[in-house]
């Protein structure tokens, strides 16, 4: 599809008449839909085409290429999720790295944890801050927490650059792997992941559905294998305005002292928290890694 097209194709089928449709070739035959009440902003950056629009049942909607990336009303879900499942499996995180997530919320979720000393963030997109700043000052509060520096560019470059061992945990918030984030999905890119971690840190990245992109993990499970020498496992949530309404997590530790995903070590205390935690807890961390008898058999080999 050539770009103007592919324009044309988002502008036209997914506001008209009054209902937005998510239409894309990662799950052909079907499309989530959402009742339109407004449309707040349509742009163009360098990277993608950028709409937010106010819904009538899930609160204001930040779509990227004709794609939800997430909903005022679950977003929890997916950024409690993608930050807590590494951050409460290792002690005392010092340094994290974020790749994507230019909306803030996984910088949110990462400011959660005291012992957290620097906060860094990669997003190539610097319309998606502006716009999650102007629409979506819940999510992207995470920018006001001191120990957050953004970087904005590519975050397969930024990796490369990244001197060995200096993270305690990497965070991939990316969208789907057509567009920019193809290369993170790719065995190049895990690589860096796995020279940037220092021994026995960890990396959460976001790996699509196991309904609808069972060869995508299958992929993405036998490279993390072979790279990561600690533990590789997979998780997974509900995310009601995801395609399938689940996503999964690819969880992995490189060699050191041992993770075990499966039994969180370090809690997060959100007693005295202005914002409590909405999702996650210590017994959904567990049983996000209990996978259905289909999709073990594929991650498992069981
Ligand atoms: N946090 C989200 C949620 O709640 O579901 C959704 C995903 S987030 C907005 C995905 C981000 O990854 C986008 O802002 C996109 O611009 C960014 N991205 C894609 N490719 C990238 C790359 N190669 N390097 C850095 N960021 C990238």
């Amino acid at each position: 599809v050539k770009t103007n097209e592919k324009d044309a194709e988002y502008s036209i089928s997914s506001v008209i008449p009054g209902w937005f449709s998510e239409i894309s070739p990662m799950w052909p035959g079907e499309a989530h839909s959402l009742k339109v009440e407004k449309v707040l902003f349509q742009g163009k950056s360098d990277y993608q085409n950028v709409m937010v629009f106010q819904s009538s049942t899930y609160g204001k909607v930040l779509v990227l290429d004709g794609v939800i990336q997430l909903t005022e009303r679950d977003e929890c879900a997916y950024q409690e999720m993608i930050t807590h499942l590494p951050l409460c499996s290792i002690p005392n995180p010092k340094k994290v790295l974020v790749i994507g997530g230019g909306d803030g919320g996984v910088l949110r979720e990462v400011a959660r944890h005291s012992t957290v000393e620097q906060i860094d963030i990669c997003e190539i997109d610097k319309m998606v801050v502006d716009v999650s700043k102007q629409y979506f000052p819940d999510v992207a509060v995470g920018y006001e927490d001191p120990r957050v520096n953004l970087h904005i560019g590519d975050g397969v470059a930024f990796l490369k650059a990244v001197p060995e061992g200096t993270y305690d945990a990497v965070i991939v918030d990316s969208s789907d792997p057509i567009g920019p984030a193809q290369e993170l999905f790719e065995k190049p890119f895990f690589e860096s992941v796995a020279k940037a971690l220092r021994p026995g840190g960890v990396v959460c990245t976001q790996a699509e559905s196991i309904w609808l992109h069972m060869h995508i993990i299958e992929d993405i499970v036998a490279n993390c294998r072979h790279i990561f020498k600690g533990s590789v496992n997979y998780a997974w949530t509900t995310v009601p305005t995801y395609p399938s309404g689940v996503i999964g997590f690819m969880l992995c530790s490189t060699e050191g002292t041992p993770v075990d995903f499966k039994h969180p070590v370090n809690p997060i205390d959100d007693s005295k928290s202005d914002r409590p935690l909405k999702f996650y807890n210590s017994e959904i961390h567990e049983a996000a890694f209990c996978l259905p008898s289909f999709a073990k058999k594929v991650i498992e080999g069981i």
